[in-house]
């Protein structure tokens, strides 16, 4: 592993230097020099390089490879809990069920669905004017692409990301979080293990500058996962270079409680969804809406699960730390601006993490569209309630958001989930259950609106990594078109017939096409 390993207190920090910080003991336990544009252009130019070769490969031999990556991450699972703990503060059991396990499904979901993707064979064309053709339509891979991630979930995101962009045939340019670099370096470790050709992913530890020179660099494609605001600076730098770029961006993601769910469980997953990893998910539940019948009893049960005592995880802290002091500041900041316009604390975990950054998992209720809780993301766990009237109104207030990333239903009656799942403008809507979609190999996941644009996973995450090229043949080179020669009246005459013959109504008026066809053909 690159960088160095630290053990003492926080050294003089170099102005492009990014660190690998315990949030729980505040520890630099690893740092690196973050890329600035000379490294930036080099690991371009050699993956540009790299990249026709691998390219070149049957996808199967590619698809091989992503095995020989899955084979290593069960091998060193353990390794890179370690290091997600160590650099998130997560507990190995999350390190493990958010990361871990649903990489090792996606590593195997790209390799074997790339395999179809990319297979090509020669059909007929489908009108009967293209009779004589023959079509294949190919999935090419885009070139060299850059993936920039964030630090909540440092492994899955980029993985989710890389993978299918190496199974394409791409090469990839890859910057971590300058939160987690250990967590991007390590993935890029694995890779090597599974043997990519030299140059063909290079892993850049960087800040926002390394991610902004990655930017406005020649690629052929962004994948951007993280903030809205950085989102639309990348956006920005794409569009003055026509760079393609797909983006994964924030939510504010409504949860529907309606009059029929089960409440406990509805109480259960949702607090589960917002206070895991600290509250620190895109796809956590950041805006409850619960219909009025059914309201007291819902808070009733999410107090009970607020206020038990927090598991201990075993990740080194009694409850998983935020990653940073600034998190907590804004959460504060968020709270206050909630309290001063009139909502009130109606639950609050009696315990802090044991140590680092910490925030207490909080719930609000009397919250309002105007307060910063209902109208930004927060990422923390503050959980805002609001009491609704029915079902129409949940949906319109779900709606009433910038964002659009995911949401969730709780009613005991599938179809009327489904039926409020059509309503609701978000990219992945779970129904009696929370943020699961986004951890799901074989679903897309993005969002609509704030939220970004692209999709990773699924089938569509990887059909963002690639191009179609078409290749339509004509089988006899001494066939000359039809429509090649002039315009006459005759040639109009046969075409009209043509037309009869494929489009006519019924049988005998296509029958009547016939005759004109064969005439303008022998011609
Ligand atoms: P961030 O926007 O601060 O940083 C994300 C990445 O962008 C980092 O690697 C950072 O170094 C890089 N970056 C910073 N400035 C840049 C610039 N000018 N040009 C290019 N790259 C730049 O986000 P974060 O704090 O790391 O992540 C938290 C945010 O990410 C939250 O809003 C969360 O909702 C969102 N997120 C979204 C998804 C999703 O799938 N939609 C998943 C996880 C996180």
């Amino acid at each position: 592993m690159s960088g160095t390993l630290l053990t003492g207190p926080e050294p003089q920090r170099s102005a492009r230097m990014v660190q690998s910080v315990d949030p729980v003991t505040g520890t630099v336990w690893r740092e690196y020099e973050a890329a600035g544009a000379a490294e930036v252009g080099a690991a371009l130019e050699r993956a540009r390089a790299t990249q026709p070769t691998w390219a070149a490969l049957p996808v199967a031999a590619r698809a091989d490879a992503l095995g020989r990556f899955h084979a290593a991450l069960v091998r060193r699972r353990h390794d890179v809990a370690e290091v997600l703990t160590r650099e998130t503060g997560k507990p190995t059991a999350d390190a493990m069920s958010s990361e871990i396990l649903p990489t090792l499904d996606f590593a195997r979901f790209v390799a074997r669905e790339a395999v179809r993707l990319q297979h090509a064979p020669w059909r007929r064309a489908a009108s009967l004017s293209m009779f004589r053709k023959r079509v294949r339509i190919e999935h090419v891979p885009l070139g060299v692409v850059c993936v920039i991630s964030p630090w909540n979930y440092p492994f899955l995101l980029a993985a989710g990301v890389v993978l299918p962009a190496l199974v394409t045939g791409n090469a990839v340019v890859f910057k971590p979080s300058e939160l987690t670099p250990t967590s991007g370096v390590v993935l890029g470790e694995l890779l090597a293990e599974a043997g990519l050709p030299d140059g063909l992913l290079r892993v850049l530890p960087g800040d926002g500058a390394t991610g902004a020179a990655l930017t406005s660099s020649p690629v052929d494609k962004v994948f951007f996962t993280g903030s809205v605001a950085t989102g639309r600076k990348v956006a920005l730098s794409c569009a003055a270079l026509g760079i393609a770029c797909s983006l994964e961006l924030g939510g504010n993601d409504a949860a529907i409680v309606l009059a029929d769910a089960n409440l406990a469980t509805a109480a259960r997953g949702i607090a589960w969804g917002r206070f895991t990893n600290a509250g620190q998910s895109c796809v956590a539940p950041k805006r409850v809406f619960v219909v009025d019948a059914v309201y007291d009893r819902f808070m009733a049960a999410l107090r009970t699960e607020v206020e038990a005592p927090a598991p201990i995880g075993d990740g080194g802290a009694a409850s998983q730390p935020l990653i940073r002091r600034t998190q907590a500041d804004v959460l504060e900041a968020q709270l206050a601006d909630a309290l001063a316009l009139g909502a009130h604390v109606v639950a609050r975990a009696s315990d802090r993490a044991a140590s680092g950054a910490s925030f207490p998992p909080t719930v609000l209720a009397d919250t309002t569209p105007a307060m910063r809780v209902m109208r930004e993301e927060t990422f923390g766990p503050l959980l805002p309630v609001v009491r609704v009237r029915d079902a129409d109104d949940a949906i319109a207030r779900a709606n009433a958001s910038e964002f659009g990333l995911s949401a969730s239903i709780w009613t005991k009656d599938l179809a009327r989930g489904i039926a409020v799942a059509d309503r609701i403008d978000a990219g992945t809507i779970c129904i009696n259950d929370v943020m699961v979609g986004a951890g799901m190999a074989d679903v897309p996941h993005g969002g609509v609106k704030g939220s970004g644009r692209g999709r990773s996973h699924g089938v569509a995450g990887l059909m963002e990594c690639v191009r179609t090229k078409t290749i339509v043949a004509e089988r006899w080179s001494g066939w000359r078109q039809p429509w090649w020669s002039g315009g006459s009246a005759e040639k109009a005459r046969g075409l009209d017939a043509f037309a009869q013959l494929a489009h006519g109504p019924s049988l005998l008026a296509r029958a009547r096409g016939v005759a004109g066809t064969i005439r303008m053909l022998r011609r």
